[in-house]
């Protein structure tokens, strides 16, 4: 079996070109290097192009037959998304629809889709299932939200076959240490923890402590990004398996505050971690917690680094590189 990671030259993308490589599954990377890295890709053919360029994806898929296409290349800022909304229109609707019409063209049957939990916008239940009311307060969320129904919508009229994973907070790295988070600016909180922790930050801001949560500060469900990966392979096999079109949420079912991952991360590092508490950021909800018993019980999804502290060790030796 062939499959296109369009993306996977980026975090999630080159952990789960490594899985795929590892499983026996052939390759190919589409990436335009906007934030990827090129020596991410190690085993895997790489093709350098934007879903922008129609006519190098259409002869990519005229000369190659894929079986499957997983996406993962796309902005993720939130509040980047709010200030330069078409950047993100563009990149994550537009050129999405560019890739699923080729793939209808070129009759490629499968596809997954990294969706997110901003789509459920601020929740009205915890923890959040597949059901939870769709109302995205941002760009970011409310591009993802498009592509999902434009999903539904392909099915419909054309049979393009797709499952979306929603995911909550990605985190942690490669365990053989090969491969880990490298976003420029770093925006996410684990990694940003373990700068702090490494000395390559002064401290670490937390973005409001006056939440309504036990300590104060937001709440959220971090998944090991290798857990996320094996998500993602059992969604495009229950596909291949002939199973229907399906979203689920990703994540791990429990919640941390950002206290707690910092506390974690002191004992895990055995560093001092500096602290300082600013502002709310925007947009922030106060708790993000996901139902995952369905992708369990359809897909049969298990996590194996479920723990918070085993997703930050991944995250410092990744941190802590030579
Ligand atoms: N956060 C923080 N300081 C930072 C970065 C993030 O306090 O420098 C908080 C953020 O407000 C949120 C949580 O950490 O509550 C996770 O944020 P992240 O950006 O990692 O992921 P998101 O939840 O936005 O997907």
């Amino acid at each position: 079996m062939h499959v296109l990671v369009v993306g996977g030259a980026g975090y999630i993308g080159s952990h789960m070109v490594k899985l795929l490589v590892q499983r026996g599954f052939e390759v190919t990377v589409l990436d335009n290097l906007s934030t990827g890295h090129r020596d991410s890709v190690r085993e895997a053919r790489f093709v350098l192009g934007d879903l922008f360029e129609r006519d190098t994806l259409e002869d990519l898929c005229r000369k190659t037959c894929f079986d499957g296409v997983m996406h993962f290349a796309s902005y993720i800022q939130v509040g980047e998304s709010v200030r330069e909304p078409a950047k993100y229109y563009r990149n994550n609707v537009f050129k999405t629809q560019n890739l699923l019409d080729v793939m209808v063209a070129r009759r490629v049957p499968c596809f997954i889709f990294s969706s997110t939990a901003a789509i459920f916008g601020e929740p009205v239940r915890i923890p959040i299932g597949e059901d939870h009311p769709k109302q995205p307060i941002n760009p970011y969320g409310r591009g993802k939200w498009m592509v999902e129904q434009m999903l539904e919508d392909y099915d419909t009229a054309y049979g393009l076959k797709s499952i979306c994973l929603r995911y909550f907070n990605a985190a942690g790295a490669d365990p053989e240490g090969e491969l880990g988070e490298r976003h420029n600016p770093e925006t996410h909180l684990i990694p940003l923890i373990l700068q702090a922790a490494n000395g390559r930050r002064s401290h670490i801001t937390v973005f409001g402590n006056d939440y309504d949560t036990p300590d104060g500060t937001c709440i959220r469900d971090y998944i090991h990004v290798n857990d996320l990966c094996e998500a993602h392979l059992l969604a495009l096999q229950r596909l291949w398996d002939g199973g229907g079109s399906s979203a689920y949420n990703l994540g791990n079912g429990n919640g941390f505050s950002v206290r707690e991952v910092i506390e974690t991360a002191r004992t895990v590092t055995g560093r001092d971690i500096p602290v300082q508490y600013g502002e709310r950021r925007p947009g922030d909800p106060a708790r993000l917690v996901a139902d995952s018993q369905r992708v369990r019980v359809e897909l049969g999804w298990k996590p194996r680094y479920a723990d918070l502290a085993t997703i930050i060790a991944h995250a410092w030796q990744w941190e802590t590189r030579s």
